[in-house]
């Protein structure tokens, strides 16, 4: 990864309340991020093939509702991207400049994580709670939802622990499809997803 003027090294997540009058629909707002990614990763040369574009529009040619919430691989952290009430509720990774700055021009909100953007109703563990819900996986074209376990403190998601080549643990979470498959997109070598 290029390093950037402001850059942040602290590779986290971001969270996002985007202005409902911003975007048009999820997919609009998804192809903006997607666009921003890509020319993120063809400035760094490290580009991966994963057709999310490509798999964007087919999903509009096929007539998928254009306010499915979606999720696609970014630098470290996925995507989500979930239209609620109040605004677009956009999960992301602080690691693409221009995703933020793209943020701060049209006012979203910004948040450590979702608690800090004031949607209680989509904590974990609540029936409508953000992670729970089927979202559209972009790069593999499937629906399906984050794994959650139960601990004593609530509700986590269940992370990969594979151990790859360099000998670290994987730690993506681990995807649950409409057919119960549960995967983990990076170790299946479909990007590096959350
Ligand atoms: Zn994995």
């Amino acid at each position: 990864m290029k390093i950037r003027n402001g850059f942040v090294s602290n590779s986290s997540s971001s969270s996002y309340l985007v202005p409902l009058n911003s975007f048009d629909t999820v997919f609009d707002l998804a192809e903006k991020i997607i666009d921003i990614r890509d020319e993120d990763w063809k400035d760094t040369g490290e580009s991966p093939d994963l057709n999310t574009m490509k798999n964007l529009q087919r999903a509009k040619k096929n007539g998928i509702s254009q306010d499915t919430p979606v999720q696609f691989s970014t630098w470290n952290y996925a995507t989500w991207i979930k239209k609620t009430d109040k605004g677009f509720l956009v999960e992301t990774c602080n690691n693409h400049y221009e995703i933020s700055q793209m943020m701060d021009e049209c006012g979203a909100k910004y948040g450590e994580d979702y608690h800090d953007l004031w949607l209680e109703e989509y904590k974990l563990g609540s029936s409508s709670n953000f992670f729970g819900e089927r979202f559209y996986f972009l790069e593999i074209e499937k629906f399906g939802h984050k794994k959650y376990i139960k601990e004593s403190g609530g509700e986590t998601s269940e992370w990969c622990s594979k151990i790859g080549g360099k000998g670290y643990k994987c730690n993506n979470s681990i995807l649950v499809l409409d057919d119960g498959t549960e995967i983990c997109t990076k170790c299946e070598g479909l990007g590096e997803l959350e």
